[in-house]
């Protein structure tokens, strides 16, 4: 796990060692109060750790105050070109800043917004995206490189530096996969702020998660990146499904382990419609418990993944054998597994619940 510096973000600390958190964005108009206001707390509800707006007019930065008021989570001012509305964003009391330093302009827009946030302590995530890079540096590379992108997230943190402030967050995004990957593994080599993933337009739900995935996930196993956003075209909640989807499978965040087999020519059981009406169920139980739910079609390997679960079905003919931690417990009919399985993943909650 690559060690980085601790930044506090309002309640939350990103690096330093503590989970990594998952943001997301708003889509709705931030001068729209009632209606921001609404898509925040259903990012709250979903699981979401921060929120992340933008501010991009004066009514936008005039909502800020009645935003922080009603919700409950980390709230960030993303920025460009107008280093002014930085500033009153942080004078609203926004918990931190995202700029862009691509477009917000000349060094002295930086000074103004390194002052602002040291005298507020208020971090700030320098956002280098590959469609955005400084003119001088994509003259220097040519195109938008992992090293061009590296590099001009490592000249902006030199401009805070510059006004003493390194309460930052970086990020390096790109819309290639491949380029995202390359520019986070070099940012980590030369800095020990906190790294912020994501891989940035990716498309619609299904290959944007895909993408995400491998981008956000190859970093991840390799202990690297302290926040992540998927970003998709699509409800943000889905970014913040698809972010707990992917921290799961990395090991960096517990809950429930849903295991299901693909299915086959052995299979007798509707097992595809069980797993989506199951894994739909799950979805809506909040826990950090740890707990592996199987769903197996048939006696191949059914027995041996139902048994490694905490609690699983393997399928057979018309009926299922209903395995508790390792322990077969007694066969069920087939119109039984959807409704025993999730009476099963409760009873075991509760107990661990009751136990701590
Ligand atoms: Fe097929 Fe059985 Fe394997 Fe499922 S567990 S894919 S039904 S062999």
């Amino acid at each position: 796990m690559r060690e980085s510096k601790a930044v506090r973000v309002g309640s939350r600390i990103i690096g330093g060692g503590a989970p990594v958190s998952i943001q997301s964005m708003t889509n709705t108009k931030t001068a729209d109060r009632e209606a921001t206001l609404a898509q925040i707390l259903c990012l709250e509800a979903e699981g979401c750790d921060l929120v992340r707006m933008t501010v991009n007019t004066p009514e936008a930065a005039a909502s800020i105050p009645f935003l922080l008021e009603r919700t409950h989570i980390p709230l960030i001012a993303d920025i460009h070109f107008d280093y002014k509305l930085a500033l009153a964003a942080a004078d609203a009391g926004i918990h931190k800043i995202r700029i862009n330093p691509g477009n917000i302009g000349s060094e002295e827009r930086i000074r103004a917004v390194a002052k602002k946030c040291l005298e507020k302590n208020i971090p700030v995530r320098i956002g280098i995206n590959g469609g955005s890079l400084e003119k001088r540096i994509l003259a220097k590379y040519g195109s938008p490189t992992p090293e061009a992108l590296c590099e001009s997230a490592l000249e902006a943190a030199a401009q805070f530096e510059r006004q003493d402030f390194d309460n930052l967050v970086l990020s390096v995004k790109s819309s290639s996969v491949p380029v995202m990957i390359r520019a986070n593994r070099l940012l980590a080599e030369r800095t020990r702020y906190p790294l912020h993933l994501g891989v940035t337009e990716t498309g619609t739900a299904g290959t944007g998660t895909v993408k995400s995935a491998i981008g956000i996930g190859s970093l991840l196993c390799d202990g690297i990146g302290d926040t992540i956003r998927v970003s998709l075209t699509a409800d943000p909640v889905l970014e913040v499904r698809a972010a707990k989807e992917i921290l799961a499978a990395c090991g960096k965040r517990s809950g429930i382990n849903f295991v299901s087999c693909p299915t086959c020519g052995r299979t007798e059981i509707d097992l595809i419609r069980y797993a989506e009406i199951i894994q739909e169920e799950l979805r809506a139980i909040q826990t950090e418990q740890p707990l592996t739910v199987a769903l197996m079609g048939c006696v191949v390997n059914g027995p041996g993944e139902a048994r490694e679960a905490d609690v699983g079905v393997a399928g057979g003919k018309g009926e299922a054998v209903l395995f508790r931690k390792g322990e077969r417990i007694r066969n069920i009919r087939e119109e039984e597994i959807v409704p025993t399985l999730l009476q099963e993943v409760r009873r075991l909650l509760a107990e661990r619940e009751n136990r701590l």
